[in-house]
């Protein structure tokens, strides 16, 4: 399902077009129907919780892709249905990272702003990244 790469080094040259007003990298994702209420099962997930599946039941998490953009995308499998669904996950906000910064600089371990109760961050190089989500939540203080 790899796109050999097409064009080299021509990222953001001059493409006149203005598809949605943002340019630069886009997610790639894994070509399957998107998952609806992102928010709600991105919860869940980051909760360690079961994703409920849109065919019933419950979904199997298989994976994680890290996007061009720094946003990442989770790919799903029906456990009933074997259908894939991803779930494409947003870039992390401003308010998210400054929740996160405020319990590092009380010498917490800082939680997944996203989960209900956690899971912790982990540390790579100088950010913190949540293992679930796989969204970076700020540079480590
Ligand atoms: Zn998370």
């Amino acid at each position: 399902m790899s796109a050999a790469g097409a064009g080299r080094d021509r990222e953001s040259g001059s493409s006149p077009k203005e598809a949605e007003a943002r340019p630069g990298p886009r997610p790639v994702g894994f070509g399957v129907e998107e998952l609806a209420e992102v928010k709600k099962m991105e919860r869940l997930h980051c909760s360690g919780r079961q994703v409920p599946s849109p065919m019933g039941g419950f979904l199997m998490d298989l994976g994680v892709r890290q996007e061009p953009d720094g946003t990442s995308t989770i790919l799903f499998e029906c456990k009933t249905s074997a259908l894939r669904y991803q779930l494409p996950l947003r870039i992390s906000t401003w308010r998210e990272r400054r929740k996160v910064r405020v319990q590092a600089d009380e010498g917490l371990d800082p939680l997944c702003p996203r989960g209900e109760l956690g899971p912790p961050l982990v540390r790579r190089g100088k950010d913190f990244f949540c293992p679930r989500c796989n969204i970076m939540f700020g540079r480590v203080p």
